[in-house]
């Protein structure tokens, strides 16, 4: 029944509300439709309907929807799933922001490899909030450090800090990131962006402080496959 505009329109809709309720500026957020595992022709669709952010998790595949898309103007690609060393390459080639920075190594290749014209690289640190074994992301104990380290890269740019809660944690997680992402903004002025929200917890996220909310299913429906991620 829903196509991709609708689909689009209603959570544009909803994003309103929200932000009326809360008392939040819309114009500072910014809603990332996540295609990962979709065809790129559901990305024109979203593209026609006026969304331009868009975010995908491996960076094979949006490198070759970056590529069958190459002449839609204005469309940034938001990099938010876990990466290796040996792909990134096609993420600086690709990406106007990378939002799962944690590791030192990752963003020095990024910066090696970030071609100049495109300008610098949008970072943000994706932080393992809920403590998780073996989930991406580093610690809150870990964070000045990275920071500090990416902040004198150059070619990049960091504009702040990513998590994914584990199921259950939402809110005590979304109230960490929100004070984590304060402590950090007092050293790092322009790092005032914080990614977090997904398609079932976004407005919640919102609540505390969300400028980056990331809808995969809410805007492209179902993913008929999964990968390991
Ligand atoms: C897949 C994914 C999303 C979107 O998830 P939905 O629940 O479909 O909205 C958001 N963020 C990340 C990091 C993802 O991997």
């Amino acid at each position: 029944m829903n196509n991709i505009a609708d689909q689009l329109n209603a959570a544009y809709q909803n994003l309103t509300e929200n932000c009326l309720e809360l008392g939040r500026d819309l114009t500072s957020i910014c809603l990332i439709a996540v295609s990962k595992t979709k065809p790129a022709a559901a990305i024109a669709e979203a593209y026609q309907a006026g969304q331009r952010q868009f975010g995908e998790n491996y960076p094979q595949e949006l490198q070759s929807k970056a590529d069958e898309l190459a002449t839609l103007q204005d469309l940034q690609w938001h990099f938010i799933g876990p990466l290796q060393s040996n792909k990134t390459r096609l993420v600086a080639g690709h990406a106007s922001w990378v939002h799962s920075i944690d590791r030192l190594k990752i963003a020095e290749r990024l910066a090696a490899q970030r071609p100049p014209e495109l300008g610098k690289l949008k970072i943000l640190l994706q932080v393992n909030i809920s403590n998780e074994a073996s989930k991406a992301g580093i610690s809150a104990a870990e964070l000045d450090e990275l920071a500090l380290a990416v902040s004198t890269l150059p070619q990049l740019e960091l504009k702040g800090l990513m998590a994914i809660p584990a199921p259950g944690d939402s809110e005590r997680a979304f109230a960490a990131m929100q004070q984590l992402s304060a402590n950090l903004q007092q050293k790092y002025p322009g790092a005032i962006e914080l990614s977090m929200g997904m398609s079932d917890d976004w407005p919640l996220a919102l609540k505390y402080g969300a400028t980056m909310i990331r809808l995969g299913t809410a805007i492209f429906g179902a993913r008929t496959y999964a990968r390991n991620e």
